[in-house]
Parts: C-alpha cells; sequence; structure tokens
C-alpha cells in the first residue's frame, strides 16, 4: 500500500474525512518515473523557491549594509551594532536561528573583529552542524582573545565531530592542533597556559 495520503480524496462530507491514500497509476496526477504525485511535486519546489528567495532578500540586506556602512559615524556603527546584537540574541532564544545568523552577520559587517558574534554564530553553526563554519567562527573569537579556554574547547569539538567517523583521527586531531598554533601564531611555548590545560584533555583525552 502506498504511503502517500491523497490530498483530495476521502472526504465524505464538508466536515469529516478519512485519509485515503494515492490511487498510484490510477490518478493522472501519479508521476511514475518519480513514483510520487505532482501536486507533492508542486509543493516542494515552491517550498524551495521561496526559501531560495528568502536567502537572496538576506544577501542583499548584507550588501546594502555594507554599502552604507562607510557613511555610519562611529557612535550610529556602535548604536546599530548593538542593535542587531540584541535582535540575534532574541531570535537565538526563540529558535529562530536563520534570523539571528543574519543579525549577527550584520552586527559583524559593523564591527567585523566583534568577539560575541563570532562565538555566537559560533554557536549557531555548531548546533546547526555546519562544522567549518563554527571552525570559522571560533578562530575569530581566539585571534581577538587567545586566552578564551571556552572557545578552544569548542574548537577542538568542532574537529572532533567533523572527523569522528573517520578512522585515523587521533592522528587527525594532533594535527590540528598543531596546525591551530601557527594559524594563530602562538607557538606550543607562548600558548597561554589556560588554553593549554583545557586544550590538551580533549584532544589527547585523560
Ligand atoms: S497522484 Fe492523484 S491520487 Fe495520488 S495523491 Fe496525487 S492527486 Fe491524489
Amino acid at each position: 500500500m502506498s504511503k502517500i495520503v491523497c490530498p483530495f480524496l476521502g472526504f465524505t462530507t464538508e466536515a469529516d474525512r478519512v485519509e485515503k491514500p494515492c490511487m498510484l497509476e490510477k490518478c493522472t496526477f501519479y508521476n511514475t518515473s518519480e513514483a510520487c504525485c505532482t501536486f507533492h511535486e508542486i509543493g516542494k519546489a515552491s517550498r524551495e523557491y521561496l526559501v531560495s528567495l528568502k536567502k537572496l532578500a538576506e544577501q542583499n540586506e548584507l550588501i546594502l549594509l555594507r554599502d552604507r556602512c562607510e557613511s555610519f559615524t562611529p557612535d550610529e556603527k556602535t548604536e546599530r551594532m548593538e542593535l542587531y546584537m540584541s535582535q540575534g540574541q532574541l531570535s537565538k532564544a526563540k529558535g529562530d536561528l536563520e534570523r539571528a545568523t543574519l543579525d549577527f552577520k550584520k552586527a559583524l559587517i559593523l564591527d567585523p573583529t566583534n568577539p560575541r558574534a563570532h562565538q555566537t554564530l559560533g554557536d549557531i553553526y555548531s548546533v546547526q552542524g555546519i562544522f567549518d563554519e563554527a571552525i570559522s567562527a571560533y578562530k575569530n573569537v581566539l585571534r581577538c582573545d587567545p586566552d578564551s579556554g571556552e572557545t578552544w574547547i569548542k574548537l577542538i569539538l568542532q574537529y572532533r565531530a567533523m572527523y569522528s567517523h573517520l578512522p585515523h583521527r587521533e592522528t587527525l586531531y594532533a594535527e590540528v592542533t598543531q596546525k591551530l598554533r601557527d594559524e594563530l601564531r602562538a607557538p606550543a611555548d607562548l600558548l597561554p597556559r589556560s588554553a593549554l590545560r583545557v586544550v590538551a584533555p580533549v584532544v589527547y583525552g585523560d
């Protein structure tokens, strides 16, 4: 029996409805090659189109702000940056991560080295499983604040998650630690002790 429930069949009266399965090949709207209902395909394509429109609008918002940014006074930049940060936190608390991401990106246009914005963006990407973006965000935090032990842990955890399914993950963790030292221009003996204390157990285990 088909798992597709027909949106049109099953109405006995205006008030009552019993779910009826798709009639498959007996229906004109059944797409045999894709094994699905044409109306379901239209619905899916419409949703995808709306998502792409939304992303385009968000990109345009960012481009517009980047263009206008130069004309803002330092006070205006700070004021707007704080506004976007607050809006972003609010959206994040409500679970609207897409809106929150847009707000934190706007805050970073006005204040590119803002560690709070980078940190929160990293947290959002981490929750979404977008490891490479989370890694970039946490690295940006560490460039401003290499002593942030919490961020070191988060960064390493992203690498762990990204490599967790690979058989040679232990080697990769060790390589990553070395690479991070080079990238952040912090040789082993210059890495903050607090950072080393928290990174080592996470990378190598107890
Ligand atoms: S193909 Fe026809 S019967 Fe099947 S779900 Fe679509 S409209 Fe209903």
